[in-house]
C-alpha cells in the first residue's frame, strides 16, 4: 500500500504542479496580451428575420497569439476568469465595441447595435466600472441603447445583490440586456419577469435539432410565445441551415444568428456585409 501510495503520489504531483505553472503562465501571457494589444474583436451579424436586415452584431473576443495564432475564447477565457483578468479584458472589450458601433452608426445605420458578452466577475466588481462605461458611451455621443449586454441566465440566479444591482444600473443608463444561452440554466418565467430584460437568446442546443426533434421545436415555439407576451424579443443562436431558419420564422422568432448567415468576422468585413443589404 505504501508503495502504491508513493507511486500515485509521484504520478500525481508533477501533473498538479504543471497545471498550476501552466495556469500562472497563461495569466502572465494574458496580462502581456492586454499591454501589447493582442486582443481583437470579431463580429457576427444578427439578422432580422422580418426582411433580413443586419441590425446588430455580437462582439466576440479573439486573441492573436504571437506563436499560436488566432485563439478563440474556449482556449483562454477560463484562465482570464480564474485569474480575474477578465475584468480588465472585458473593460477593453466594452470600450472597443462602443468605439466600433459609433463608426458603424455613421457609416451604416444610425440604429445599429453591438452586443457585448459580460462575465459574472465584471458585474460583481466595482461600481466605478459601470460608471466608466457610461462616461465612455456619453463621450462618444452614442445613444446608450446602441449597446446590448449579454449575460448567461445563470448569472441572475447565483448572484443576488451586486450583480442584479449592476444590471439594473446599466439598464437604467439605457443599455439593453440580453439573456444569453437561454434554456441551458434554470431560469423560470418568474426570473424573466423580475429582471428587466430586453432580449432572450435561445441557446444553440435547442436550434441544432429543430428539424428532426419535434420536442425542441415545441420548446422554441413556446419560448417565443412566452417571450413576446413578456415584451421581450427573441434571438435564435447557432442557426446553421435554411430549414432551421424557416421553422424559426414560422414560429415568429424575431432575430437569428449563425453560420447560415455568417461566421464571426473582422469589423471591416461586417460593415461590407451589412452594406450589401438583406441577408435572408
Ligand atoms: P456565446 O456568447 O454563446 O457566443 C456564440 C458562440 O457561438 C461564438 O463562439 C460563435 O462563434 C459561435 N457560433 C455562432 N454561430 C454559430 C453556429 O451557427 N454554429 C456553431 N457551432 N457555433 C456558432 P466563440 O466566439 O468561440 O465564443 C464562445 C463564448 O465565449 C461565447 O459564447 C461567450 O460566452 C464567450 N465570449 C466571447 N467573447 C467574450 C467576451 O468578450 N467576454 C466574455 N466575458 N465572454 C466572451
Ligand atoms: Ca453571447
Ligand atoms: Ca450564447
Ligand atoms: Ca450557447
Amino acid at each position: 500500500a505504501k508503495h502504491g501510495g508513493r507511486n500515485r503520489y509521484s504520478y500525481f504531483t508533477p501533473d498538479l504542479q504543471l497545471a498550476a505553472q501552466a495556469r500562472q503562465q497563461v495569466a502572465l501571457d494574458l496580462r502581456l496580451a492586454l499591454a501589447e494589444r493582442q486582443f481583437e474583436l470579431h463580429y457576427q451579424p444578427i439578422v432580422n428575420l422580418r426582411g433580413g436586415a443586419i441590425v446588430r452584431a455580437e462582439a466576440l473576443l479573439r486573441w492573436r497569439h504571437p506563436q499560436r495564432g488566432l485563439l478563440c475564447p474556449v482556449d483562454f477565457l477560463p484562465f482570464a476568469e480564474s485569474s480575474g483578468l477578465i475584468v480588465e479584458i472585458g473593460d477593453w472589450v466594452f470600450r472597443q465595441a462602443a468605439d466600433q458601433v459609433r463608426l458603424w452608426q455613421d457609416g451604416l445605420d444610425p440604429a445599429f447595435q453591438v452586443s457585448v458578452n459580460l462575465s459574472p466577475a465584471q458585474l460583481r466588481g466595482d461600481a466605478a466600472l459601470c460608471r466608466g462605461w457610461f462616461e465612455h458611451v456619453a463621450a462618444l455621443g452614442l445613444p446608450a441603447r446602441s449597446i446590448v449586454i449579454e449575460i448567461a441566465e445563470g448569472v441572475l440566479l447565483d448572484q443576488a445583490g451586486p450583480v442584479v444591482e449592476r444590471l439594473r444600473a446599466l439598464r437604467a443608463m439605457g443599455l439593453q440586456v440580453a439573456l444569453d444561452d437561454f434554456g441551458t440554466g434554470y431560469s423560470s418565467l418568474a426570473h424573466l419577469k423580475r429582471f428587466d430584460i430586453d432580449l432572450l437568446k435561445i441557446d444553440r442546443s435547442f436550434v441544432q435539432d429543430l428539424v428532426s426533434d419535434s420536442g425542441d421545436l415545441a420548446l422554441c415555439e413556446a419560448v417565443i410565445v412566452m417571450a413576446h407576451k413578456l415584451g421581450l424579443q427573441v434571438v435564435a443562436e447557432g442557426v446553421e441551415t435554411a430549414a432551421q431558419c424557416a421553422l424559426l420564422m414560422a414560429a415568429g422568432c424575431d432575430f437569428a444568428q449563425g453560420y447560415v448567415f455568417a461566421k464571426p468576422m473582422p469589423a471591416a468585413a461586417l460593415a461590407a456585409l451589412a452594406r450589401q443589404g438583406p441577408a435572408a
